[in-house]
């Protein structure tokens, strides 16, 4: 073979190597660049689990490995940051209050369930981004919100709304990280206190109602008393007069007081120690104290137990004050000669006692007020038969207690009836 065509014949052979070589490399090429869209295509459909074919050598191999690299590293702070955020909903949703987080403009960052039902949102769950205006249907709200954005100062307002709902509204400004004058939003708490604030006006109204109770005897005691130090040489006729006036008052007192702590007793023992009570047994106790009072004024007390030996788990003196008000009660308003009446059946798994009265009624307009405390539809008659106004309300907490209810159905001139009904089995 000639020299020249041998070299002839090594270029070509070389020539085809090349082709067969950049042709692999193609392929190879080719085959990487389809593998890496298909897996960008599911990196971009959230599925970061993915990962390219890292046994390949040489450059692809590499940028293989550290694009696997790359995603492991993305799926970890994903993953991470996804945790936090479920943390955070979940510490929000948690949480009884409302809580708003707002930036500077009143744009809303966060929000969780509670605080969207207070502020009547119409979006729910796409509050976010949107601003307070757009979405808090609540103007009380919406005002006391708007006046506090930006401000420096820890804010606190209550808010009363028509429906009586009572808003505790606290506006915390959020300053940026480090710095105290930068302030880049606010933390809203909205605290529904309409309970809290029920309590505390029944609490004021009681010891109003309490002190004003105890202070009319009191001066009525303090004025004879001094009336007979003065006066030392009174007649007896008006000394004993005036002396059984201070008895008189100063039983009302001990009654009063009575009640009241009978009153705080059932309210705070919750855990008193129940026992099977056979209510017939406990009414006949009952009435044994109470028909010489009936007799007195001709007052005919009439009784029907259904089972009288059905029984309930309860606090035995609690049962006793439940019978001793009403049948006390019923004979208290009832005109001389009149007739009281003690029903007790069972039906659906409930018992009731029912006492009735031909007594002066309860006008409509006064029935729902009576078992409030110190609530008495003639203050004046009342007194004069030596009530406290405050028998009802016990024998409500008593059958409060028992899970029970009590009603009444009254007219007035005509009689009362009180309803009690009680669960046979009290859980
Ligand atoms: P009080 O000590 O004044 O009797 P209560 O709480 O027992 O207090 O009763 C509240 C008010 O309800 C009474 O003052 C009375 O006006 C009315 N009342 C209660 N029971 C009867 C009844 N059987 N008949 C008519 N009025 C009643």
């Amino acid at each position: 073979m000639e020299p020249i065509n041998s070299i002839y014949f090594f270029i070509m052979l070389l020539a085809c190597s090349v082709a067969i070589l950049l042709y692999r490399y193609t392929i190879t090429l080719r085959r990487f660049l389809k593998s890496f869209i298909k897996i960008s295509k599911k990196v971009s459909n959230k599925e970061f689990h993915s990962r390219l074919d890292n046994s390949i050598k040489g450059e692809l191999g590499e940028l293989s490995r550290n694009f696997n690299f790359m995603m492991e590293t993305m799926e970890n702070t994903i993953e991470e940051v996804e945790y936090k955020h479920l943390q955070l909903t979940s510490v929000l949703k948690s949480i009884s209050h409302g809580i708003l987080v707002i930036d500077i403009d009143g744009n809303i960052i966060l929000i969780n369930d509670e605080a969207r039902k207070m502020i009547k949102s119409k979006c729910i769950g796409k509050e976010e981004g949107k601003n307070i205006k757009q979405v808090i249907h609540v103007e009380k709200i919406l005002n006391g919100i708007e006046k506090y954005i930006g401000s420096k100062e820890n804010n606190c307002e209550k808010l009363k709304l028509e429906d009586e709902t009572v808003y505790k509204l606290k506006i915390d400004p959020v300053y940026l990280q480090n710095s105290k004058n930068a302030i880049i939003g606010s933390i809203i708490n909205i605290e529904n206190i309409t309970e809290i604030v029920k309590l505390e006006n029944m609490r004021r109204d009681f010891v109003a109602n309490v002190s004003h109770e105890l202070k009319t005897p009191l001066t009525s005691i303090n004025g004879f008393v001094e009336t007979l130090i003065i006066n030392e040489d009174l007649p007896s006729d008006k000394r004993n007069r005036f002396l059984a006036i201070i008895q008189k008052e100063s039983d009302r007192l001990k009654r009063l007081i009575e009640d009241i702590l009978l009153l705080s007793s059932i309210e705070s023992k919750n855990n008193l120690v129940t026992e099977n009570v056979l209510l017939y047994n406990i009414f006949k106790e009952v009435y044994e104290m109470i028909s010489y009072i009936a007799s007195s004024k001709h007052i005919k007390i009439y009784y029907n137990f259904e089972d009288e030996n059905v029984a309930i788990q309860a606090y035995g003196d609690y049962i006793k004050q439940l019978f001793l008000n009403l049948i006390d009660n019923a004979i208290k308003y009832t005109p001389e000669g009149g007739t009281v009446i003690i029903n007790q059946f069972t039906r659906n798994n409930e018992i009731t006692i029912e006492v009735i009265d031909n007594g002066v009624g309860i006008p409509k307009e006064d029935q729902d007020k009576i078992f409030q405390r110190f609530y008495r539809v003639d203050k004046a008659r009342s007194r004069s038969v030596g009530g406290t106004g405050l028998g009802l309300a016990i024998t409500k907490h008593i059958v409060n207690s028992l899970q029970g209810n009590i009603s009444v159905e009254s007219k007035l001139g005509e009689g009362s009836k009180f309803i009690v009904t009680i669960p046979t089995k009290i859980s």
